[in-house]
């Protein structure tokens, strides 16, 4: 695994689709996207009630997407699999909570996860033929950041995650965050107007080359990663790596139960190795927080339930930012 140079902005990069040319290509190299991100440390505020705040925006599905899904939920732009990636992350956050208070933890706070508007890019960041066609992760952020800013939703405190349909954009892969917007709350040594993160989740793809499953569990890992800083994930995992917090549980001889954080990582890094496309971030199995290795698995499943260690992350970055 390359890693694209410090200085180029750093992506969780969760999954990069390729051609199969592209894909002869790469096996000689290594696909460069990196799972670098810079350097954090504490201090947001929560929004004026108080309340921490995750607004989930859908971009708009093609005409044979909705065919796909018999037109149910086409009024409010709201397609059944963006509609269950929405209640995964509200769930995922309840097991947060519940995590923390159980421990006595997070106490008094609220955690909102909320509808945004329908999200269309900006032309303008889809001048380039090549963008217009396949847009970078890169300009997929930009234009989300555009719009927001637009409806002065940038509010210093709140982590926007875009749902996308492109899936054949191998550029955006599964989805993924880029510096400096990759977490939520204010970043000490970034500027100050980083404080909203922005992540994407492709669900054009993990509906289209996986299933619901992985629908559900890369929507929960493209918004988690914008709540897990290195220094948290070194001190709870032992590895710098979000997805080494996740798990890789053996059900049966044959049979892999795969957590969100592990999630396009648990398998062999390979066409169908898991996931049908695995992610080109940081991970090592033998880091993960569980992993029962690989010998004879033929089944992937994959469960919402997020591993201690995620919980505990999360738990200690709100601790550290909202909490405080
Ligand atoms: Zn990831």
């Amino acid at each position: 695994m390359t890693r694209a140079p410090q200085t180029q902005p750093s992506a969780s990069g969760d999954g990069r689709f390729v051609s199969r040319r592209e894909l002869l290509v790469s096996l000689g190299g290594a696909a460069a996207v990196s799972s670098v991100r810079t350097e954090t440390s504490s201090g947001f505020t929560s929004g004026d009630d108080g309340r921490l705040r995750i607004r989930v925006y859908p971009r708009p599905v093609p005409l044979w997407a909705w065919v796909r899904y018999g037109f149910e939920g086409v009024r409010d732009d709201w397609p059944p699999p963006f509609r269950d990636a929405f209640s995964a992350i509200e769930d995922a956050f309840e097991q947060v909570l519940a995590y923390a208070r159980e421990r006595s933890r997070l106490e008094g706070i609220e955690v909102a996860v909320e509808r945004g508007d329908l999200v269309r890019l900006p032309l303008s960041t889809l001048s380039r033929p090549s963008e217009a066609v396949v847009p970078s992760l890169e300009t997929v952020l930009d234009g989300f950041r555009t719009r927001l800013d637009e409806r002065d939703l940038l509010t210093g405190s709140t982590c926007h995650a875009l749902l996308c349909w492109a899936p054949l954009n191998h550029r955006v892969g599964y989805g993924g965050t880029l510096s400096p917007n990759a977490w939520t709350g204010n970043v000490t040594g970034q500027p100050a107007d980083t404080g909203d993160s922005q992540t994407v989740a492709n669900l054009g793809a993990t509906e289209l080359w996986d299933s619901r499953a992985v629908t559900r569990n890369m929507a929960i890992h493209e918004v988690l990663h914008t709540f897990l800083d290195t220094d948290v994930v070194e001190a709870v995992g032992g590895s710098s790596c979000d997805h080494d917090l996740g798990t890789a549980v053996r059900v049966d001889e044959e049979t892999m139960r795969v957590s969100p954080m592990a999630t396009a990582y648990a398998g062999p890094d390979e066409i169908g190795g898991g996931t049908r496309f695995h992610g080109t971030g940081c991970h090592d199995h033998d880091e993960f927080h569980r992993h029962d290795g690989l010998e004879g698995v033929e089944n992937w499943t994959y469960t919402t339930e997020l591993s201690e260690a995620t919980m505990e992350a999360v738990t200690r970055y709100l601790e550290a930012t909202v909490a405080r």
